[in-house]
C-alpha cells in the first residue's frame, strides 16, 4: 500500500499514521518530522529550513525533496508499502512524487484526504503535545500521557511546538488554503482520493481507515 496523507495541521494525519505503522509493516514518512529532526540536529539543510518552518510558510521544494526522497529509497529496497505525512502539500510537489515513483514502476495507490474543519483543527493544535524525542502526538486536554510530560512510548520529554503558537496557526492555515484546493483536485482526477471524517473520535477513523484502505488482501 503506497499512501498519502493529505488534510490541514492537526487533522490527525501523523496520529493515524502511527497506528497503521506500529505494527512494521508500513514505513511512515513525515516530512515535518523529518525537516525537525534536520533542525534539531543542526544539518545545513535543517539550517534553511527553520526560518521557513518557525514562520509557518512551506519550506522550499528542493530542500523537501532531498530529504524526503533520500528517505524513501527509491527503487532497489524501497519499502512496499509506506504512508507519506504531509507530503506532497503542492501541485508541484505530487507531479514530481508522481514522476519519481513512475521511473520506478510503483505509483501511489491511495490518498486519504483527512477532512475536518479548520475550527476543530485549531483546537486540537492549541493543547498538542508532542515527543522531543519520537515526535508522538498527545493532547493536554483530550489524549493525556500516562505520565505528565512523558511519552509514554519512548520515555521522550513532550514539548509544546513553536509553530503551534495561535500567530503561527493562522499562518500554516493559509498556506493550506491556498496550496490544498488544486492538489486534492488533483488526485480526485487520478481517481486515488479517499475522504475520511477525520472529526470522529481516533479509534473510529483508524478503523475507517483499515477497513476501506489498509485492508489486508
Ligand atoms: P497532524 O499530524 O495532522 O498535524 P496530529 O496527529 O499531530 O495532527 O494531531 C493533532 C492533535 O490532535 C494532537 O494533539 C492529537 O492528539 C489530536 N488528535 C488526533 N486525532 C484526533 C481525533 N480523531 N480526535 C481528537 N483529537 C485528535
Ligand atoms: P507538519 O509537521 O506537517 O505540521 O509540518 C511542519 C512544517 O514543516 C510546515 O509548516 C512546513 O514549514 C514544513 N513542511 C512539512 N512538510 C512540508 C512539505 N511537504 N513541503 C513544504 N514544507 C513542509
Amino acid at each position: 500500500m503506497r499512501s498519502v496523507f493529505l488534510g490541514p495541521p492537526g487533522a490527525g494525519k501523523g496520529t493515524q499514521a502511527r497506528m497503521i505503522a506500529a505494527d512494521g509493516t508500513v514505513l511512515h514518512l513525515s516530512t515535518g518530522d523529518l525537516l525537525r529532526e534536520e533542525v534539531n540536529a543542526g544539518s545545513a539543510l535543517g539550517l534553511k529550513a527553520k526560518r521557513f518552518m518557525d514562520d509557518g510558510k512551506l519550506v522550499p521544494d528542493e530542500l523537501v525533496f532531498e530529504i524526503l526522497f533520500a528517505k524513501l529509497g527509491l527503487g532497489k529496497g524501497m519499502a512496499r508499502a509506506f504512508i507519506l505525512d504531509g507530503f506532497p502539500r503542492t501541485r508541484a510537489q505530487a507531479l514530481e512524487l508522481d514522476r519519481r515513483l513512475a521511473a520506478v514502476g510503483l505509483p501511489l495507490v491511495a490518498v486519504v484526504n483527512f477532512v475536518t474543519s479548520e475550527d476543530a483543527a485549531v483546537a486540537r493544535l492549541s493543547s498538542r503535545l508532542v515527543c522531543r524525542n519520537c515526535q508522538a502526538a498527545y493532547n493536554a486536554r483530550t489524549a493525556r500521557p500516562a505520565r505528565d510530560g512523558i511519552c509514554d512510548r519512548c520515555g521522550g520529554e513532550l514539548y509544546r511546538r513553536h509553530d503551534d503558537d495561535p500567530d503561527v496557526v493562522r499562518v500554516r492555515f493559509q498556506e493550506y488554503r491556498q496550496k490544498s484546493a488544486e492538489l486534492v483536485a488533483y488526485y480526485q482526477q487520478s481517481g486515488l482520493l479517499r475522504n475520511v471524517d477525520a472529526e470522529l473520535p481516533v479509534a473510529e477513523v483508524v478503523r475507517q481507515l483499515r477497513q476501506q484502505v489498509f485492508a489486508k488482501k
